[in-house]
C-alpha cells in the first residue's frame, strides 16, 4: 500500500501509483528480475533506486 488516495473509477489504485496502467509488466521488464551479476556496484544502485523511490512514495500527496 502506497498511500490513501482514492482509487480510479475501476481502477484498484489512485493514478499516480499505477492505477492508469493495466498492471506491472512481468518477467524482466518488473524489474526484478536476476541476471546473475551481483556486483556490489549493482547492489549500491539498487539500494539508491529503492531509496529514492521511498522518498517520492513517502511525499506523495494526491
Ligand atoms: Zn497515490
Amino acid at each position: 500500500m502506497s498511500c490513501r488516495c482514492p482509487a480510479l473509477r475501476g481502477r484498484t489504485r489512485c493514478a499516480r501509483h499505477g492505477g492508469k496502467s493495466p498492471g506491472a509488466p512481468k518477467g524482466e521488464r518488473n524489474g526484478n528480475y536476476r541476471h546473475g551479476g551481483e556486483t556490489n556496484e549493482a547492489v549500491e544502485l539498487r539500494r539508491q533506486v529503492s531509496r529514492a523511490l521511498k522518498i517520492v512514495r513517502d511525499a506523495h500527496a494526491c
